[in-house]
């Protein structure tokens, strides 16, 4: 399962979601790792500026395509403090990317946002696989699911 060097890409993502937040965005963060544990490149949601496909995980599929070899693509891995939405599930099998890590699962997002009486999205939350079968996904990881719910939380009630 996700080991102790992977964890630590995790904690990134989640300190990436928080930064989100701090600027007033939604918080999501994504890190792309090259097959020797390099860190590649990092981003967090930018949506705030009124283009709502501003995802993390949608930017690293467009910078690892526009930077690195199908073969480096396919060893990368991406991790991310929420599941892929079909979107970035899409960009991400469209580039060729490898493994996913993610923290929470879109599932976990999608029933703490019916608890808070948020509103539905204009996409439906599907499973990673659901999109890209090909593509190899580990998560939830529970040591940090709880931090990734909390940030959600003060987003939504601010
Ligand atoms: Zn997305």
């Amino acid at each position: 399962m996700v080991e102790h060097a992977e964890l630590a890409h995790l904690r990134r993502c989640v300190e990436l979601a928080a930064e989100a937040l701090r600027v007033g965005d939604e918080p999501f963060g994504s890190v792309l790792v090259g097959a020797d544990g390099t860190v590649l490149a990092e981003d967090h949601n930018r949506v705030a500026s009124g283009d709502r496909t501003r995802h993390p995980e949608f930017e690293l599929a467009r910078w690892s395509a526009a930077r690195l070899s199908p073969e480096e693509r396919s060893a990368a891995t991406v991790y991310t403090s929420g599941e892929h939405c079909p979107m970035c599930a899409a960009a991400h099998a469209w580039v060729g990317l490898g493994r996913i890590v993610y923290v929470a699962s879109s599932e976990q997002l999608t029933t703490w946002l019916g608890e808070w009486g948020v509103p539905a999205p204009p996409v439906r939350a599907l499973p990673v696989q659901e999109v890209a079968p090909g593509v190899v996904v580990e998560g939830p990881v529970p040591e940090l699911t709880e931090e990734v719910r909390a940030l959600h939380r003060r987003f939504h009630s601010a």
